[in-house]
């Protein structure tokens, strides 16, 4: 691992790049798992411009790139990554034009609930609560109370990673399904998202947005560091992917300090220090145990870092 240090790749970035560049940093405390270890290059571009500059050097240099969120859905191995790895919270602007609301990559779910709060817009208010950026959404398709972030989806501006031009994706319903998205196939740099959105009452809106952030706080979402639901559901199983893991006694099983959270089946908490190999092993345990008592396979919808290839 680290390997790419030795290279000493120069992305040259004092005269072309606004933001910070870091060498074998730290992505614990960057995901909300907090387990991890460290990336050989991390960089966090304030702009366009420096982010099409750090992908320009990283394939001139077949440097591969990782692109961070908000961290919310991610297993990071222990071992790190090797990888020039790009946080987008920084590409965080968010502008109304009409019907429309034009968000920066890197905007966290919960300051466009606040924007919209403040500016009376509604449409998106099923997403309060859920931790990450709107890049990491509309990725994942993250799904909130009924609503997928592809029923409110317009249009996508993303860096296509073939040639490095800027592209725009206009919504098209057949490219989507539950928690699928065009963006999975790992070729695209997620830049802007528009979501469609109207005019609301503030008050109307702030209560709805209040009633999803208190109904996770109620079932416990914030209590320990996660990344959310584990599995995907599955309608043909009948049930929610949690109630079967209840049912089959995993609730509170741990290994390591990674443990079946004992209050929902489909929560892995990170109890103090759990490492990526803990919750590796801790999923693999459920859906072989899962399998075996119920014939289903349970699919993963936390991601490691491991099973990945890099840009
Ligand atoms: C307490 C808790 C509750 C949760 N509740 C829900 C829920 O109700 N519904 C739900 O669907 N999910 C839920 N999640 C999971 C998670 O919050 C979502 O999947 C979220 O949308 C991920 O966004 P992120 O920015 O954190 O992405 P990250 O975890 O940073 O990344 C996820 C993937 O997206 C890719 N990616 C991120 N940004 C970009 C970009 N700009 N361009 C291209 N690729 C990109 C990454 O490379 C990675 O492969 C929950 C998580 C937690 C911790």
């Amino acid at each position: 691992m680290n390997t790419l240090l030795k290279k000493s790749v120069n992305f040259n970035i004092e005269s072309n790049f606004r933001g910070i560049f870091l060498e074998n940093e730290s992505l614990k405390d960057k995901t909300t798992f907090k387990i991890g270890g460290n990336a050989t290059f991390f960089a966090q571009p304030k702009d366009e411009k420096s982010l099409l500059y750090l992908l320009k050097v990283a394939k001139e240099n077949s440097v591969p790139v990782f692109i961070l969120g908000g961290g919310s859905n991610l297993v990071i191995s222990d071992d790190g990554i090797d990888a020039l790895v790009i946080s987008t919270l920084d590409l965080n602007f968010c502008k109304l034009k009409s019907d429309t609301l034009s968000c920066g990559a890197g905007c966290t779910i919960k300051s466009i609930t606040e924007f919209c709060i403040n500016n009376s817009i509604s449409g998106l208010e099923n997403f309060a609560g859920l931790p990450g950026s709107c890049g990491g959404a509309v990725f994942m398709n993250a799904r909130c109370y009924d609503i997928s972030v592809s029923d409110v989806l317009k249009s996508v501006k993303y860096i296509d990673f073939s040639d490095l031009t800027l592209k725009e994706y206009i919504f098209d319903s057949k490219d989507w399904d539950y928690k699928k998205s065009p963006f999975q196939s790992g070729d695209k740099f997620i830049v802007e998202v528009n979501f469609k959105v109207r005019k609301g009452r503030k008050n109307d809106i702030f209560d709805k947005a209040e009633s999803y952030i208190t109904d996770r706080e109620l079932k416990g979402h914030f209590k320990y560091p996660s990344a959310g639901s584990v599995f995907k559901n599955n309608r043909s199983f009948g049930k929610p992917s949690g109630k079967i893991i209840d049912e089959v006694g995993l609730r509170g099983f741990s290994v390591g300090d990674a443990q079946v959270a004992p209050w929902h089946g489909n929560f892995i908490i990170n109890t103090g220090s759990a490492t990526a190999m803990d919750v590796k092993k801790l999923v693999e345990h459920i859906q072989k145990n899962v399998q075996e008592k119920t014939g289903f396979l349970l699919e993963c919808e936390i991601i490691f870092t491991d099973s990945l290839s890099e840009k």
